[in-house]
């Protein structure tokens, strides 16, 4: 997990006084306000936050510097390791506590990064390449140069914890027809939190946005169609448009307000039968 002193940019004995300093200067240039929609600055807004909350509490900040400063790992390590020890260091991961594994080089796979991305149901029809932004552990590059150094010395970059938080981007390709709430993986994407180990894995959750006509269900694509009440009595050609493109559509002399209509295999792309579901045309009237 990050650094809190890294995170607002102070050093491991600076004062109270300086913490709170460094971070009105970050929350003032990270503030949602001034960031719309920007979702890193939203996440480091976040953090800042959860550092400063931690590291302006002696007690809190205390605990802190016990668990990313554990005691030298040669005394630690003649003990047998415990559970109780495991359990404990897993449960105050967040906090920086899984250090005691990096400093005894246990080789445990980094956190998976689970994000959510917003897609159209156009996006969703032909498939689309998207380019995602987030954060990540990675390993501190000067703890791998001197590694040695490390085990003793506190490093400067990372101030000991020999992880660091990286701005990354990473390209996917969304396949056409997928669902509300699928995911994609990508294998070894995630935090790496433990040198010498894995990375996890990041996972993106598709959440597909409202649409102003259609709704997807299945591969299917329900279609609202508003007419004027002379095109209901009368009929008419008319265009509509669907996951396939635009299509001719009849719409019938005498039609019912609220009817429905199947154009077979006009819907969206379907995996299990590599085809396509159908459009169902709901023709409404405009009531105004
Ligand atoms: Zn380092």
């Amino acid at each position: 997990m990050a650094n809190f002193y890294t995170i607002l940019g102070v050093q491991k004995n600076s004062s109270t006084e300086t913490i709170k300093k460094s971070y009105r200067r970050l929350a003032i240039k990270y503030h949602p306000d001034k960031n719309h929609g920007d979702a890193a600055a939203e996440e480091k807004f976040k953090e800042i936050n959860e550092a400063h909350q931690t590291l302006i509490d002696p007690d809190k900040r205390r605990e802190y510097d016990h668990q990313i400063s554990p005691p030298p790992p040669r005394r630690a390590a003649r003990r047998r390791p415990q559970t109780r020890d495991f359990v404990d260091i897993m449960r105050n991961k967040g906090m920086g506590g899984n250090s005691l594994f990096r400093k005894w080089g246990y080789k445990f796979k980094g956190t998976h990064i689970r994000k959510r991305i917003k897609l159209t149901l156009e996006d969703i029809s032909k498939g689309t390449k998207i380019e995602v932004s987030y954060r990540c552990n990675t390993i501190c590059p000067d703890c791998l140069r001197f590694s040695a150094a490390t085990m003793f010395d506190t490093c400067e970059t990372c101030l000991g914890s020999q992880v660091i938080s990286t701005d990354k981007k990473m390209k996917f390709t969304v396949r056409k027809g997928a669902g509300q709430n699928e995911e994609m993986t990508l294998r070894g994407a995630g935090h790496q939190d433990f040198p010498g180990g894995p990375a996890g894995d990041l996972v993106l959750i598709i959440d597909i946005l409202p649409h102003d006509t259609w709704t997807k269900r299945g591969s299917d694509c329900l279609i609202r169609e508003i007419v004027k009440e002379k095109q209901l009595v009368r009929g008419d050609n008319i265009k509509i448009d669907t996951p396939m493109g635009w299509v001719k559509f009849i719409v019938p002399p005498g039609t019912n307000n609220g009817q429905t209509f199947r154009l077979t295999g006009k819907g969206f792309y379907d995996l299990q039968t590599n085809g396509h579901g159908d459009a169902l045309i709901i023709v409404e009237l405009n009531n105004w």
